[in-house]
């Protein structure tokens, strides 16, 4: 297992960087959530990148492939285009060691059966085409038919024999009944032979409520304190008001970090 690294998350907008790395002390860790318009141009990412890791040396990165809230510019596994948006994310880990993974999304576009089957050789290819790149892939629980419940998660995650996870509390929450099953999740996690990183995205949520939506520490139901020592690896999925001022992610840090 890697050294305890909890972080928070920002897009690469300069303002919302600016903001959020002001906390002290500075978080270990930080996750960037892409969208399809840093890929625009060339070198955009990379120059961005490079400029964090010079202001912040100590910083760790995790990348997370191209999100959208409206989902329209979200970036799966198993869409057409999936390749030219995560070997880029493959080359910016092998190129540098400051950045640890990026985070990769297995939701099919519909329930069919076919996109298992579709997101199982997309995997397969990459893990071919991209040597080791499953050292830096993390798959994350979603709340599609693959991933909504935990045991057809973990029967996917061993059976294609993934060795990082990105565990997602609000994900997991929003379907699942009580604080037990949480922590008998990560129990599960941690004693798989198969996983060796997990990852975590740190929120709240209400035990069975069906919104994938995370809630800020405290105003969901889970038990921070019984799994603090499950939190080792991740960082705060919290959503602020402003993300720009991202004063709520901040605070959950705080929060998560005094535990
Ligand atoms: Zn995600």
């Amino acid at each position: 297992m890697i050294q305890k690294l909890i972080g928070i998350k920002s897009s690469l907008n300069e303002e919302q960087l600016k903001n959020k790395l002001n906390l002290f002390p500075l978080p270990p860790l930080l996750e960037i959530f892409l969208t399809t318009q840093d890929y625009e141009c060339e070198a955009y990412i990379e120059k961005r990148i490079n400029s964090i890791n010079q202001e912040f040396p100590s910083l760790k990165l995790m990348l997370h492939a191209p999100v959208d809230s409206n989902k329209k510019d979200t970036i799966h596994l198993q869409d057409s285009d999936f390749e030219f948006y995560y070997s880029k994310l493959y080359f910016l880990c092998k190129k540098y060691s400051f950045i640890l993974g990026f985070v990769a999304h297995p939701e099919p576009k519909t329930p069919k059966q076919s996109s298992k089957l579709i997101l199982e050789n997309n995997i397969a290819f990459l893990k071919q085409k991209y040597p080791s790149i499953e050292k830096f892939m993390y798959i994350e629980n979603l709340t599609n038919s693959i991933t909504l419940k935990f045991n057809t998660y973990l029967e996917f995650i061993e059976k294609n024999n993934i060795e990082n996870v990105c565990f997602d509390f609000a994900h997991f929450v929003s379907n699942h009944t009580n604080n037990n099953q949480l922590q008998e999740a990560l129990n599960q996690l941690n004693n798989s032979n198969i996983i060796k990183n997990i990852y975590l995205h740190i929120s709240d949520n209400i035990f069975n409520n069906n919104s994938p939506i995370p809630l800020n520490i405290g105003r969901g139901e889970v038990n921070f304190k019984n799994i603090n020592p499950y939190l080792n690896f991740g960082i705060l999925e919290t959503i602020s008001k402003n993300e720009e001022l991202g004063e709520e992610i901040k605070e959950d840090y705080n929060k998560i970090i005094q535990l």
